[in-house]
């Protein structure tokens, strides 16, 4: 999506022109997190042996699993590390969206300093870090709800308990199966949390299994057992059933059925068969505000 001028390298953009070559003389691609908008083009980086994808390891598990782009084009930088490059250093700060997301921020020799958020929701991890952040000589900032003023939200700790309330309620779990709407990365949170708090794994998609098992540590917590009793599959499916086959399309009719979204906003009227909450991974009308104002930066693109 944008252009540093000052790392003279890409971020989120992975330009590929005359179907292979690069469009770039850069060798790196900055990368804060795999979600498909972000990644358009990227096995272009697998035509020129020098270009190299700079993420955490997280996102570059979930590159290995979703694009078999292998490790070794991924150069791995951990939240609160620093890379130096010829004529800047990169930091890499949590962006608090899905995990492994990254904020990138970008200091030149000449105290030139740019931000570059990616996804993201404020919170601790960032306002631990606002020193690095502040008075940036120009941010490119994710403002997804920016300017929509009803998109404000509860933090997703309240609304996790919220969820997890309707799931226990008479009736529900472990009588119902319930389904969640999710992407194949994040939401990661609420996820978790109902893992643990219930002891079970979460049935998931193929892919969606295989990316939490290369990714590791605590993260593992999806199956492919279809009795699990807690299932995760795409939006598209739970909330409108398409793309199903008949079974499932009939388990799901008797499901319970939850759609994580900040979109829960303007869809909660819409469709009362299922439940939606306004849990979002990006900040909301206020946060992003809020943020810009902390911030204080010289130049702001809105992205
Ligand atoms: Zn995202």
């Amino acid at each position: 999506m944008v252009f540093s001028k000052l790392a003279n390298s890409y971020f989120d953009e992975f330009p590929f022109r005359q179907r292979k070559k690069l469009a770039t003389s850069s060798d790196y691609f900055f990368l804060s997190h795999a979600h498909s908008d972000h990644t358009t083009g990227i096995k272009s980086v697998l035509s020129s042996q020098d270009a190299m994808i700079v993420c955490s390891k997280e996102t570059a598990a979930v590159l290995k699993v979703l694009h078999r782009i292998p490790k070794e084009k991924c150069l791995l930088i951990d939240t609160n590390q620093s890379l130096d490059f010829d004529d800047f250093v990169i930091h890499a700060v949590d962006a608090n969206h899905c995990l492994g997301s990254l904020m990138f921020v970008i200091e030149s020799s000449e105290n030139r300093k740019e931000v570059y958020t990616g996804d993201f929701r404020l919170g601790k991890p960032i306002l631990d870090e606002l020193e690095l952040i502040q008075g940036a000589d120009h941010l490119w900032v994710d403002y997804t709800y920016g300017d929509m003023p009803r998109y404000n939200f509860p933090s997703r700790k309240d609304l996790i308990s919220e969820i997890l309330s309707l799931m226990l309620a008479d009736g529900n779990y472990p009588h119902k199966e319930i389904w969640i709407a999710a992407y194949q990365i994040g939401k990661e949170k609420l996820l978790k949390t109902i893992s643990d708090a219930l002891k079970v794994k979460i049935f998931a998609p193929e892919k969606k299994v295989q990316i939490y098992k290369e990714i590791g540590g605590g993260w593992d917590i999806f199956t492919d057992n279809p009795d699990s009793g807690i299932c995760v599959e795409s939006r598209r499916r739970v909330e409108n059933l398409t793309g199903l086959d008949q079974r499932t399309e009939a388990r799901l009719i008797n499901s319970l059925r939850i759609s994580p979204t900040g979109w829960a906003v303007e869809l909660v009227s819409k469709r009362l068969d299922v439940h939606y909450f306004p849990y979002s991974d990006h900040c909301s009308f206020n946060e992003v505000n809020q943020f810009i104002e902390l911030a204080n930066a010289q130049e702001i693109t809105k992205i």
